[in-house]
């Protein structure tokens, strides 16, 4: 199957409220560009190195979305053109994101990366630290906070990965409003259950560009 093929095929599945972020870390900008000429513009990448070749040799009218966890000594490099960073898992990190924000007078758009996958690999914060950050938003004038990053724990059981996905959406219920109300869950092998569960932002990387040699 063709990268565009692919694209045409879970695109005609996902709901038009829902967007399609194709995830081409460690594909070539040769895959990224035909992506690009079928019409898809959103992309994430999950290293700052990566995302920086691929950003200056690729399409200005590219939306670069960072999904990997993202350590502070990095943020200048991206916070010039960034769309969207997924994986804001700290407050340490929000200050520094705020400070780069503030010096490339941009604003910069963000997801809290909330931890609800059982393995302890995972990056993320507690329901509680979230609260606790949206509750001094307005210590980050530079940065929109508008919603919520999740993963699944790496399982075949969908009862499981159904139960985080919905935990995670009843928490944003919760805590929403007009401002935050994003919902970034689901990848290639478990974003119908996402979608079912109120996702509003699919990451899907190996069933558009195929399988990768590592994550
Ligand atoms: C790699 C990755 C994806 C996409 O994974 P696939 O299984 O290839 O769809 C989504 N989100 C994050 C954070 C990733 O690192």
């Amino acid at each position: 199957m063709s990268i565009s093929q692919n694209l045409i095929d879970i695109k005609s599945q996902l709901p038009q409220t829902v967007e399609l972020i194709a995830v081409s870390k460690t594909n070539p900008e040769s895959a990224i560009q035909e992506a690009y000429d079928a019409g898809q513009r959103h992309f994430g990448e999950n290293k700052v190195q990566e995302l920086i070749g691929k950003y200056e040799n690729l399409p200005k009218d590219i939306y670069w979305h960072l999904l990997g966890h993202l350590q502070t000594n990095k943020v200048k490099y991206i916070a010039p053109f960034v769309h969207l960073i997924h994986s804001v898992d700290s407050e340490k990190l929000l200050i520094v994101l705020q400070k780069e924000a503030e010096k490339n007078n941009r604003s910069i758009n963000c997801l809290l990366q909330a931890k609800i996958a059982k393995e302890d690999t995972k990056f993320g914060m507690t329901f509680v630290e979230i609260e606790e950050i949206l509750a001094k938003r307005y210590e980050f004038p530079n940065l929109n906070l508008i919603g919520i990053m999740a993963m699944a724990t790496n399982t075949n059981d969908e009862d499981e990965v159904r139960a985080e996905f919905s935990a995670v959406s009843a928490f944003l219920n919760k805590v929403k409003d007009s401002t935050f109300k994003e919902l970034s869950i689901g990848m290639s092998d478990d974003w119908h259950i996402a979608v079912e569960e109120g996702s509003t932002m699919v990451r899907i990387g190996s069933s558009i560009f195929g399988r990768r040699n590592y994550l």
